[in-house]
């Protein structure tokens, strides 16, 4: 089968090759991929700014079908359509593998980087990680639940949006876009901050209560107006970029939360006496955990929250470098290779 490999570390260094189908060893199951969508991650991983273990198959944003089970598979029958988490291999004997927070274990391997990924027509993956896709939900759109899982992760998780706040959400990108969701399924008013015209106009559609482009618009007077001064509830910075950060730290109210999802990729210079002026409350949000899966699905079926519009382009594998050059160059919001 083809397959989507980084052959060996350093920049570039990924080739589609032709490689044996994988068999499920016990407790795994053998898929068949629907679609797999590009992730900031895979771009890392092309210019080598992300840890890997070649040769791999890349790709952990994935939805697709069982068509064989290993040796003691009992909850998973061969034509479930699933979604799978991202964790291959973790210790087992951590304080967090015990603790049942295997997505932060230090030994972990994750999908698509320490252990073979979804860029393929099949992959194997343990039982144990899989979620089945409601049967209203899509093969593209669950492919995004991924990365809707983290959001849901930090906006649910490690944030505590109540009601009638008022949620700043840095960033347009695609987690923005799902993140300003999930603050909406919280019953937050939420400001959408971007510099893309046509990702704010999405999030308006989305349900962002208001969406500015801050290269042209100043958000102070908004954000006044709602908050009769104070300043946002909540900020959820999704961009990972000084200048979002600095305007979440500047609009946030004193005593109020500031969640970072979003990676620079490299330090930034931000104002840190602000968290100590405003007595912030600040989390930090990566992975995601079974829970924020399960939580991503409801909202998948319940459609509460949309990731069909997000994907702006499906591509056959073999066309991967044009799908990774619309994503990198953001032309395509996202995009998703489908097996060939
Ligand atoms: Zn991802
Ligand atoms: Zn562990």
């Amino acid at each position: 089968m083809k397959a989507l490999v980084k052959t060996k570390r350093g920049v570039g260094n990924i080739e589609l090759l032709d490689v044996p189908e994988p068999t499920p060893g016990p407790g795994q199951v053998k898929i068949e991929v629907q679609g797999c969508s590009i992730c900031g991650t895979d771009i890392h991983i092309y210019h080598d700014r992300s840890e890997t273990r070649p040769p791999v198959t890349m790709g952990h944003e994935f939805s697709g079908i069982v068509c064989e089970l290993g040796e003691g598979v009992e909850h998973i029958a061969v034509g479930d359509r699933v979604v799978s988490e991202t964790t291959v291999w973790s210790c087992g004997v951590c304080r967090y593998c015990r603790m049942g927070m295997y997505d932060i274990c230090p030994s972990r391997w994750g999908l698509g980087r320490g252990g073979d990924g979804a860029f393929a027509r099949y992959l194997v993956m343990r039982a144990v990680m899989l979620h089945k896709l409601p049967a209203n939900v899509g093969f593209f759109e669950g492919a995004l639940t991924e990365p809707l899982a983290c959001c849901v992760h930090a906006a649910t998780e490690f944030t505590h949006i109540s009601g009638g706040d008022v949620v700043l959400v840095t960033g347009d990108g695609g987690i923005g876009l799902l993140t300003l969701q999930v603050a909406k399924a919280c019953g937050a008013t939420v400001v959408l901050c971007g510099h893309h015209d046509e990702r704010l106009a999405l999030g308006r559609e989305l349900g962002a209560d208001y969406a500015l482009n801050t290269a042209r618009e100043e958000p102070r007077p908004l954000i006044d107006r709602l908050t009769d001064g104070y300043g946002v509830d909540v900020v959820l910075e999704c961009a990972g970029a000084a200048e979002a950060a600095n305007l979440g730290l500047d609009l946030v109210r004193r005593r109020g939360q500031y969640t970072q999802v979003g990676l620079a990729g490299k330090p930034m210079l931000v104002n840190l006496d602000l968290i100590a002026y405003k007595e912030l409350s600040v989390a930090g949000s990566f992975n995601q955990q079974w829970t924020s899966w399960e939580r991503a699905l409801r909202y998948l079926r319940d459609g509460t929250v949309k990731t069909g519009p997000l994907i702006t382009a499906v591509l056959p594998l073999s066309r991967w470098r044009e799908g990774f050059a619309l994503y990198e160059g953001r032309q395509a919001c996202k995009v998703i290779l489908t097996p060939e």
